[in-house]
């Protein structure tokens, strides 16, 4: 790497320049750091396997934990709220319907 203040070639591992003393900076390691968000992404693509999983098997628990995690974009949280909804509310209107009409009683 070349030192940004005397242009000179100088070994990576040194923190300080060896010619004229200024300190090194070391570009690549600074842009790592300023980025917290890609260990978040990790983070978030198994955490997103796990909501897929909790929403398939365990449906309210899934969705309640996908508005607490947010492993998904908020479109998306809103379209898998409203499917459940929209079900349970189906669901419910169907056993409404079921349990008043007496015709499969006889
Ligand atoms: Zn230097």
């Amino acid at each position: 790497m070349v030192c940004k203040y005397c242009r000179r070639i100088i070994d990576s591992n040194y923190q300080f320049c060896p010619y004229c003393g200024e300190r090194v900076i070391l570009e690549t390691k600074s842009i790592k750091q300023t980025k917290p968000d890609l260990i978040g992404s990790n983070n978030t693509e198994a955490n997103r396997f796990f909501t897929i999983l909790l929403l398939i098997f365990v449906f309210p628990f899934g969705l309640f934990y996908m508005w607490l995690t947010r492993p998904f974009t908020k479109r998306t949280r809103w379209i898998i709220s409203l499917a459940f909804i929209i079900t349970s509310l189906l669901g419910f209107i169907m056993l409404i319907i079921g349990t008043s009409l007496p015709s499969y009683q006889g």
